[in-house]
């Protein structure tokens, strides 16, 4: 299963090359103009079989959301600042892997027993947060360390049963998928795979993938959010996608309104072959599809995402039957796409 290589992968954005790299071996056999551009997408054409004229793009992205380093104090720990949406709360006590070299990191904290009551009630401010690389001073971490360099979480893929538990399932499940489409049966059009870089930081790699490929039609392949879990009752309690009910076809999110005629494709082609699928709750997160719809003169898109438990932090969880879903629900909603479907 590719989702363990692509899960366990160094990715934050901007330092995608690692993806890139099992990626670009994984569907090497399978397509032609391979190219890597100047953001360092990868973009590759799955011939198809000749049938259809169309150009339809399929994009996931390969980057994680991550840390950067920022300063290095006299102790010899770490600043960082944050590459991407990252929630302070969950970063206490985590491991990271620092740099081309994967230096290993473990965020400090102060154990429970300095802590006052007071304290234990409210989150560490990110500022006030250091990666401890066991450094014993300032010229010691230097030798391992430059400020700039990128931190992932330091997380193995482990198989639960049903579910996976690993992180950067947004987007590596995307990425995945879209792995698995490019090496199955060829589509009656080219299809245009665009492993895009620096989503988690504003879509930039996608903005660029579409002015390349000027597709017809585009469907993003995302890890997204799931709360199916107890939560706060100060917190918004919407479970915005469930664990285990299959494919979430996006309506509208903070990006983007999905083409409806795209949106009605999938759901007459997830009920005609019988695939479970839910819609996600309108309208949270973004994805690569709010810049790829409006590049060009304008492209008819839509967003079909594997749920995801805690997205963002070091722990994803996912149920294998989702993801598999999720392949057949595109690849039937692919084969069967003629341009009356683009209709809107
Ligand atoms: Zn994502």
């Amino acid at each position: 299963m590719i989702l363990k290589e692509l899960s366990e992968a160094f990715g934050v954005s901007s330092g995608e090359s690692e993806v890139r790299g099992i990626i670009r071996d994984a569907i090497s056999d399978y397509v032609t103009d391979v190219t890597v551009d100047a953001l360092g997408n990868l973009l590759a054409v799955r011939k198809g079989t000749g049938e259809s004229p169309l150009r339809v793009m399929v994009a996931a992205h390969m980057d994680e959301v991550g840390l950067m380093i920022t300063g290095i104090d006299g102790n010899g720990s770490l600043r960082f600042s944050p590459v991407g949406g990252i929630d302070q709360r969950v970063l206490p006590g985590t491991r990271v892997v620092i740099g081309k070299d994967k230096v290993p990191g473990v965020i400090g904290i102060k154990p429970i027993h300095l802590a006052y009551k007071d304290g234990l009630k409210r989150a560490i401010k990110m500022e006030n947060l250091r990666i401890d690389i066991g450094a014993t001073g300032k010229e010691d971490a230097q030798k391992l360390v430059k400020i700039g360099d990128l931190a992932a979480f330091d997380v193995a893929y482990t198989e639960l049963g049903p579910t996976v538990r690993g992180k950067a399932f947004d987007d590596r499940a995307g990425c995945a998928v879209l792995v698995e489409l490019v090496r199955g049966d060829p589509f009656p059009f080219d299809l245009l795979a665009a492993f895009t870089v620096q989503e988690e930081v504003g879509l930039r790699g996608a903005t660029v993938a579409a002015n390349r490929f000027e597709p017809d039609a585009a469907f993003v392949l995302e890890g997204t959010i799931c709360a199916d879990m107890p939560q706060e009752p100060d917190e918004d309690r919407t479970t915005v996608t469930r664990l285990g009910h299959g494919p979430a076809i996006t309506i509208m999110d903070r990006s983007m309104i999905a083409n409806r005629s795209l949106v009605q494709h999938l759901i007459a082609t997830a009920e005609a072959n019988n695939i479970p699928y839910q819609f996600k709750a309108p309208a949270y997160g973004g994805t690569d599809g709010g810049a790829i719809h409006l590049s060009g003169a304008g492209v008819p898109t839509a967003v079909v995402a594997v749920p995801s438990r805690y997205i963002h932090t070091p722990y994803c969880i996912l149920s294998l039957s989702d993801f598999e879903n999720t392949v057949r629900l595109m690849r039937q909603a692919l084969m069967t796409l003629t341009p009356d479907k683009l209709e809107s």
